[in-house]
Order: structure tokens, then sequence, then C-alpha cells
């Protein structure tokens, strides 16, 4: 079993890699098992990264926000209201004890009952207005509690927009874990099957050539580099067991064969 005489010849020079008999198909799976987890990882962000739940979390914040104020806003008129109904309490009592004196016939003086008569006549006019203070508050908080109720209704439907956006991630999220701890185990059990010296030159072309180590080779094209392989090195890829190196983007290359599509079917790729 050679590591293409290409790559030991020309490309290395030399290097000798076991020749001890593998599945080359196994170096492929690997390759597509990784791609397949870098995928999925991905997909896992982004999933996580939705805009869709940024968006519906900053309408929830937007229309919390207004809530709130509506909110504020209606408790001030009623902190203003029952002030004022507190006033209008104690000045009646005002009222009342004065009438009381009025009519207790302890007050003699005509100066003096024309003081308490005043003092009525002006705290009924101020009860008066404060009375209708107070119906003003009373409607406009009629209206605010139908913008607090609006509101209301509307936050609690962003929140459930919110939290069905969350729950679909989730679900999402934790369907791409398992799919994700299947593929790990996949390529666990793939690496097991290939030689270490195959696995050390796997991982050197990995770091050198973004990632992607191994080429497939259809029709004397290249699958990564996209090349077409010149006529001199195709010929002398020939053998179906034999780990080749593509001249053109150098990563180690086997040949198609259907098996390849079955496992990228079986990775949905
Ligand atoms: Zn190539």
């Amino acid at each position: 079993m050679a590591y293409l005489r290409a790559e030991r010849d020309v490309i290395h020079g030399g290097i000798g890699l076991s020749e001890k008999k593998f599945n080359v198909v196994n170096l492929v799976e690997l390759q597509l098992t990784e791609n397949a987890i870098s995928t999925r990882m991905s997909e896992i962000e982004q999933a996580k990264n939705s805009g869709e739940l940024v968006s519906a979390e900053k309408e929830l914040n937007m229309i919390d926000e207004n809530f709130k104020r509506a909110n504020e806003d209606y408790s001030a008129l009623e902190n203003k209201r029952k002030k004022l109904e507190d006033m209008v309490e104690l000045q009646n009592e005002k009222i009342k004890a004065n009438e009381k004196k009025l009519f207790s016939g302890t007050v003699t003086s005509s100066k003096e009952l024309e003081n308490y008569q005043n003092e009525i006549k002006i705290l009924k006019q101020k009860n008066s207005g404060m009375e209708d203070e107070i119906l003003e508050i009373m409607i406009e908080m009629d209206e605010k509690i139908d913008k607090v109720k609006q509101f209301k209704a509307e936050r609690d439907r962003a929140e459930s927009k919110v939290s069905l956006i969350k729950s679909e991630i989730n679900e999402r999220v934790e369907v791409l874990k398992n799919i994700l701890e299947g593929l790990k185990k996949r390529k666990d059990s793939v690496t097991l099957r290939i030689p270490q010296d195959y696995l050390k030159k796997y991982g050197e072309l990995k770091n050198k050539k973004g990632g992607i180590a191994v080429a497939v080779i259809r029709d004397n094209f290249c699958n990564v580099c996209n090349m077409e392989i010149p006529v001199s090195a195709a010929e002398e890829i020939v053998d179906m067991d034999s780990v080749y190196s593509c001249p053109l983007c150098g990563r180690m290359a086997i040949t198609h064969r259907k098996e390849i599509d079955d496992i990228e079917k079986e990775l949905e790729l």
C-alpha cells in the first residue's frame, strides 16, 4: 500500500507511511464526519444567536417599557386622587365642626357668626373645586387603565412569542446536540480504523489546508481544489485501495466510489 508515489516521490520525497492494509474510505469518512461536526456546531451557534429571538426580545422590552410607564402614570393619578380625597375629608370635618359651633348657640356676636359662615363657605368652595379635580382625575384614570390593560395584553403576547421562540431554539439545539454526539462517536470509531501515521498526516494537512485534509478524485477532478489532475498524474491513480496525493492542492486523495456517496448521505451533507 503506497501513500501515492506522487506524494512520496514528488511532493514529500519519500515519507514512508505504513503499508498496513486499511480501507482508504475511512480517511474520507473521517473528513466528512469532521465536516459534519463543524457544520452542526455552527448550526447550534446560529440557532442560539437567532435574529428572530433578538428582535422579539427587543419588541418585548419596548412594550414592557410602555406598560411600566402607563402603570406608573396610573399609580401617580391614584395617589393624587387619594390625597385630594383625604383633603376633602379633612375639610368636611372642619366644616362639620364649624357648623356644629354655628348651631350650638354659643356663638353670639354677629361678627363671629359671619366669620364662621365665611369660613364654611370658603371650605365648601375649596371642596367643590377639589371634587371637580377628583372627577377629572377619575376620568383620566379610566383612560389610563385601558392603556395599562392594552399594554399588558401586548406584553403577554410578546412574552409568549419570546418563550415560544426560545423553546423552539432549545428543541433545535437539543436535536443538533444529539446528532453531534452521534457524529463524535462515529469519528472516534473511524479514527480507530486508520493507521497512526495516516492520522498524523491527516492532522498536519488539516492544519495546513483550511481544515480539509482529504480529497476525492472523480473523473480526474479533485473535489476540493476543483481542478483537473494533469494526465501524467492521473495515469498513476489506478489503485482504489491506495491513498494518493492531489498534485494540485497536495491533499490526500482517494478515488471516488459509491460508498463515499452513501457516507455523505448518512451524514446528511
Ligand atoms: Zn486538489
